[in-house]
């Protein structure tokens, strides 16, 4: 997509900017803003021109608007008419620095005699000699999609070899000549002279002169011919179109870095000399004797200049011959046409006459024209040609109401616009019509003066050419298109068009109603692409449709669309729509029929919509069922486990109370004292029973996600404070020392405040239970964590055995040999308080030397707006 800097950009960039400061930017703004933004633009572009074989951007109009010759043709004129200065400049641009080289070691800027001769012009021979190649890369064979792999590669190669050039140049005159960007920004303030380019919006421009350069180079670089040719027609892979979004605007912020620096030491290094800015990417490192460097120079801007001009005609032969010549000689000889054998080789030979006249014509503006103007201006007057695309494109692509007749009237509504205001004073300037319908209007009409037409003054010649001419434009395109409703074709190609980007499958098959014949068919696609390629082609399609055609001498309608198809790739889609046409029988379809269709494909289509849009729903409410499934097995394996532990545990102080009522029923003379004692112990299993079922409960409830939580902000050291409170008679039964370090003033956590004291509890009254008695220490620490709090429980009881540390984590576990303590414990204590705190986002364990004590410790992460700035 580089090959959008040409010439124009490599020499003419430090030409303009030597004039208006950044005023060359909009140039490069406007590609930047499509590439970032209308991307999407693009890529309908390549769907549309895939799906149809287009091969260039005549045929994309006139296929849009029923495969219309006529619109073709006037795209082709267009087309032609306003690249043919753009070439010249690029030849102007090469001529002219071959003439620098030449005078080296002087600088002499050349100079052309209008009367100098043909044969003695050095450009005759470049335009020659770049016919030529463009011929070796553009035609070597007709190939259905008009794809240049070669050429392509070459051209890119040719990117890098202008982008090197002009960096080389730039680190030269701002490290070499200079002392880097600042040295040179520095001398523009000292030089009143060069104050003019320090401003942001130079004066002649103006902010309209920004916009429409920026819209201008938008547009040009969605619709010059050779823009749509790299980047659409050569495309072979969208996905490259992702790449190019940014590397496209990479290179041109790259090749833009140094225009400023180059500029300024331009004018500087050759002030007063009458050095055309135009050429200091050249004559700075002539001047300094740097002769590898300006050959360097010298061979980037022939890449600029000749990648352009190859790309650019190609592009322009392909529209020729397809959308001029092919019509003019299937009209008036078609019956000579469809009896010869094959074309294959007239169609090459007509393309490459095209690429010498259109270079010839570039040669002739030339000299006719091309002294008059500096480079940049030329390129513009072309950029504007290509806008007059726009309306009859984006609107082909948005726009379903658009017809042949809007599209043409719109054309050329826009481009007699632009000749009148843009290409007739350009001539006018040049010497070549008499000066003064500039200065008097045409006809001495004062409203009709050329640049200021109607009177509009005040603004750039270039935004006054936009202006009016995309107003007649799209005025004429609208305004025509809404006379009438569209034709059958028009209809066809305007769902083809609009709907590119949803699947659809072969709409013109669905509408094609006739008979064609096999062998027809094959021997018509023959004549144009040759024999051997046709049968290939044809045996291809059988292949991939799984031989349905087989050998039915009847094509059927996708059989007719894809020859039809293969012949648009080789001459236009117009030309190949006329020539099926002469070996089909064709049924017309009416309007309504063709209606009646298009509905009846975008019901499909809504409907297929509805039935994708209801499986996708289900997946999803079967991968619901799933969860849901798996959650309630996993509940379901929860409830065995505690049901079978349940009923194993509660066993045991059922017995307990069972075996002391008997007692006490059978021996009713039992001695008082031994009475109140089972009583007693009949009362604590009784307990013990109760506390069992109320955490078997609590324990179900948390593990099966019941549990409420009331998670809140809280301080974790009055928690701990109020359950120290709570236990303290428990550690002054057995005479225990409580010590307590709990740090004032830490982070708040996220937890809850029952549930954690419920912990705390738990740990404090284990600890007490297993304190040796008169001699217990307890002691509870408060620390800060890097990401949230810790706290420990630590006693001087018996500890546990490493391999049990982490059983007494487990239901109903109760380890060790302190019996003492068994039967008034449940062994859920520890399981319940460490499912706690992992439901608060933390973790509890264990640290324990047997015979040394054991601590419990768990953590909780801070409270998400707590957490402390640094560590
Ligand atoms: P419970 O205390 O109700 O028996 P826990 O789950 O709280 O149940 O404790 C399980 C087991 O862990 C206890 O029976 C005991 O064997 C052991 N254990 C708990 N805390 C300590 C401690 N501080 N020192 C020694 N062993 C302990």
């Amino acid at each position: 997509m580089a090959v959008y800097c040409t010439t124009w950009t490599f020499y003419g960039s430090v030409g303009r900017a030597a004039v208006s400061g950044i005023g060359f930017l909009p140039v490069y703004l406007g590609p930047t803003l499509v590439m970032a933004l209308g991307w999407f633009i693009l890529l309908k572009m390549i769907r549309i021109v895939k799906a149809n074989r287009i091969t260039s951007i005549a045929d994309f109009i006139s296929s849009r608007y029923g495969k219309s010759h006529l619109l073709g043709g006037l795209v082709t004129i267009i087309a032609v008419i306003g690249i043919v200065p753009y070439i010249a400049l690029q030849l102007k641009a090469v001529s002219s620095t071959v003439g620098l080289l030449l005078s080296y070691p002087e600088i002499v800027m050349p100079h052309r005699s209008p009367t100098m001769s043909v044969a003695a012009d050095i450009s005759f021979y470049i335009a020659l000699i770049l016919a030529a190649f463009t011929i070796v890369f553009g035609t070597r064979h007709l190939d259905a999609t008009e794809r240049h792999e070669g050429m392509v590669a070459a051209i890119a190669l040719e990117s890098v070899v202008k982008l090197v050039a002009f960096i080389a140049v730039g680190i030269f005159v701002t490290y070499g000549l200079y002392g880097g960007f600042g040295d040179i920004f520095e001398h523009l303030a000292t030089h009143p002279e060069l104050q003019r380019l320090a401003t942001a919006i130079p004066s002649g421009q103006g902010y309209t002169g920004w916009f429409s350069l920026i819209v201008l180079s938008a547009l040009a670089v969605l619709f010059l011919p050779r823009q749509f040719q790299v980047a659409i027609v050569e495309n072979v892979n969208e996905s490259h179109l992702r790449r190019a979004a940014w590397l496209f605007p990479l290179y041109l912020l790259l090749i833009n870095v140094f225009v400023l620096p180059i500029a300024i030491g331009g004018l500087m290094h050759f002030s007063g000399q009458g050095v055309d800015a135009d050429t200091f990417v050249l004559t700075l490192p002539m001047s300094q004797r740097q002769e590898g460097l300006a050959l360097l120079v010298f061979i980037g801007g022939l890449s600029a200049g000749t990648g352009m001009v190859i790309v650019e005609t190609i592009a322009l032969s392909t529209m020729v011959c397809n959308d001029l010549v092919m019509p003019l000689l299937l009209r008036h000889r078609g019956l000579a046409l469809s009896e010869a054998k094959d074309l294959s080789g007239l169609l090459l030979g007509i393309r490459r006459g095209a690429i010498i006249l259109i270079l010839l014509l570039g040669y002739c503006y030339f000299r006719l024209a091309g002294e008059a103007y500096a480079l940049v201006a030329i390129g513009l007057i072309s950029f504007s040609a290509v806008a007059q695309f726009a309306p009859a494109i984006i609107g082909g692509m948005y726009w379903r109401g658009g017809t042949r007749g809007g599209a043409l009237a719109g054309l050329l509504a826009g481009f007699v616009v632009w000749g009148y205001t843009l290409l007739l004073p350009s001539f006018a300037k040049s010497g070549w019509l008499p000066g003064d319908f500039l200065t008097q209007g045409l006809f001495g009409i004062e409203l009709l003066r050329p640049l200021q037409l109607f009177g509009l003054t005040g603004i750039d010649e270039i935004s006054h050419c936009l202006f009016w001419s995309l107003l007649a434009n799209v005025g004429a395109y609208v305004g025509v298109s809404l006379l009438r409703p569209p034709m059958v074709a028009e209809a066809t190609q305007a769902t083809v068009f609009v709907d590119a980007l949803r699947e659809t499958g072969p709409i013109g098959a669905v509408l094609w109603r006739g008979r064609a014949k096999v062998s027809d068919l094959q021997e018509l696609v023959g004549r144009f692409l040759g024999p051997a390629r046709a049968e290939a082609a044809f045996a291809g399609y059988v292949r991939r449709h799984g031989g349905r055609q087989g050998d039915k001498p009847e094509a059927d309608a996708r059989l007719v669309q894809f020859a039809e198809s293969l012949l648009a790739g080789a001459i236009g889609s117009a030309s190949a729509r006329v020539m099926v046409a002469s070996v089909a029988k064709e049924e017309p379809l009416s309007i309504e029929e063709v209606m009646h269709i298009l509905d009846e494909a975008s019901q499909l289509r809504t409907y297929s919509r509805e039935l994708e849009r209801k499986s996708r729903e289900l997946t999803a409410a079967t991968l619901e069922l799933r969860e849901a499934n798996e959650r309630l097995q996993e509940l379901d394996r929860v409830k065995d486990d505690i049901m079978s532990s349940v009923t194993h545990e509660l066993r045991t102080p059922l017995t307990s109370i069972r075996a002391f009522s008997e007692l006490l029923r059978d021996d009713p003379k039992m001695h008082l004292a031994d009475r109140e004692r089972f009583l007693g112990l009949i009362v604590s299993e009784a307990e013990r029973l109760t506390r069992l079922i109320n955490q078997t409960l609590d324990l179900a409830k948390i593990e099966s996600g019941r549990a409420d939580w009331n998670a809140c902000e809280l301080d974790l050291k009055e928690v701990i404070e109020q359950s120290v409170a709570a236990t303290s008679q428990l550690f002054r039964e057995k005479e225990a020392h409580v010590d307590l370090d709990l740090p004032d003033n830490l982070p708040q956590i996220m937890g809850d405040r029952d549930r954690l004291i419920q912990v705390m509890l738990n740990l404090l009254s284990n600890a007490a239970k297993f304190l040796p008695p008169g001699s217990g220490r307890v002691r509870v620490v408060l620390s800060l964590l890097a990401d949230g709090l810790q706290v420990s429980v630590t006693d001087n009881g018996p500890g546990i055995r490493p391999q049990d540390q982490e059983l007494i984590f487990e239901k109903f576990r109760q380890v060790g040999d302190t019996m003492t303590a068994k039967p008034s414990g449940t062994g859920l204590g520890l399981p319940i308080s460490r499912r706690i705190v992992e439901h608060l986002g933390g973790r509890l364990w264990v640290e324990s030397v047997p015979g040394e004590g054991a601590t419990f410790l768990f953590s909780l992460p801070f409270a998400p707006q707590h957490e402390p700035a640094v560590g």
